[in-house]
């Protein structure tokens, strides 16, 4: 079973050809990092035309590395939403004049499900499972029951955990996307600033990281204004501390309310080497089972998108050529 998987959805353009729902044939993510990092951020306008310019181009890298043909192919996938409307129709739209082309079955899957289904692509999931997203726009536990199953047990009720990273990292005047640059400073500093753990409820899963961000913004103003000097190392070692330290502990939480089989870690973020550390140490040696997936699979990647689609496929949950980019797109 072969699956060609298109992913859109914000600034990169991706194609891969997946096997089984769990080999990876071919994975090509064409970065634009490079013309966003002057805007300190993603500009929409500019994120869809570079995916014009590059779609038919990565498409057919990705079928001549994986060495099939359109015919070999049992259905085409893109990823319908959340992400930018404009970048999303891109992909939307080329996966439909492929779909159409060639008469195969369309596939529409949520960005944030390719994010949980990359550990697939390492691992085969087993259920009840809980996955820990965390992404440039999401911050979320997710109870899956079974396949294709999604819900969201606590979420993000301000920023997002990779929001707020590069958030910091830009009022560290530290380039864009900013989350690996505190990773790596992170390790050289000492955790010497004390910064605010968003707890809420007692039995809450959800997450704030608005009042951090601006406690590192007001802890960075104030020394400045005192005269003093603040190591980078150290702002950074400190913020990422009060992440993972909440992180771990809601988790782990939530692992032992539910009983799960797995803990899958997932979206941007989940590339962090302090979050990845911290997860190993806590279920390393627990009963439950921690899948991580590799660096290149964290961020966002088409193969995720495929392996995801392979449920859907199994499923016959098919899309019809009134597919629309739906940059609002529910995951549950
Ligand atoms: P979403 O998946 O929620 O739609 P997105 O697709 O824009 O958002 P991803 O590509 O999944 O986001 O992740 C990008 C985010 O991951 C950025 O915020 C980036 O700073 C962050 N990130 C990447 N590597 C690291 C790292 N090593 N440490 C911390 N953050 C990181
Ligand atoms: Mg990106
Ligand atoms: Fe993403």
């Amino acid at each position: 079973e072969l699956i060609l998987a298109i992913e859109t959805s914000c600034d990169e353009t991706s194609a891969a050809i997946i096997e089984n729902g769990k080999t990876i044939r071919s994975n090509i993510v064409s970065s634009q990092i490079e013309s966003h990092k002057r805007f300190g951020g993603v500009v929409p306008e500019i994120a869809s035309r570079h995916h014009v310019e590059q779609i038919t181009l990565i498409i057919e890298q990705a079928m001549e590395e994986a060495k099939v043909t359109f015919s070999d192919l049992d259905a085409v996938a893109v990823t319908e939403g959340p992400g930018l409307v404009g970048a999303l129709l891109i992909g939307v739209n080329a996966a439909k004049a492929i779909a159409f082309a060639h008469d195969i079955p369309l596939i529409g899957v949520h960005h944030i499900a390719g994010h949980i289904y990359a550990n697939q692509l390492v691992q085969p999931l087993s259920f009840p499972l809980l996955a820990l997203v965390v992404s440039g726009g999401h911050t979320e536990i997710v109870y899956m029951s079974e396949d294709g199953s999604f819900e969201i047990i606590g979420e993000t009720r301000d920023d997002a955990v990779g929001e707020a990273y590069d958030k910091v990292a830009r009022t560290l005047g530290l380039p864009y996307p900013g989350g690996p640059h505190i990773d790596r400073l992170a390790k050289e500093g000492n955790e010497s600033i004390s910064l605010p753990r968003a707890w809420l409820e007692p039995d809450s899963f959800d997450f704030s990281f608005s009042g951090l961000k601006s406690a590192v913004i007001n802890t960075l103003h104030n020394v400045k204004q005192r005269g003093e000097e603040v190591k980078i190392e150290d702002v950074a070692a400190s913020f990422q501390a009060s992440v993972i330290e909440v992180l771990v502990e809601k988790t782990k939480r939530a692992v032992n309310q539910y009983e799960v089989k797995q803990l899958l870690l997932a979206g941007g973020v989940a590339a962090n080497r302090g979050l990845r550390e911290a997860l190993e140490k806590e279920f390393g040696s627990s009963t439950v089972e921690l899948l991580i997936p590799p660096l290149s699979l964290c961020t966002d990647n088409a193969a995720m998108i495929g392996a995801a689609a392979s449920i859907q496929l199994k499923k016959k949950n098919f899309a019809g050529y009134d597919l629309n980019g739906n940059p609002g797109l529910e995951l549950e």
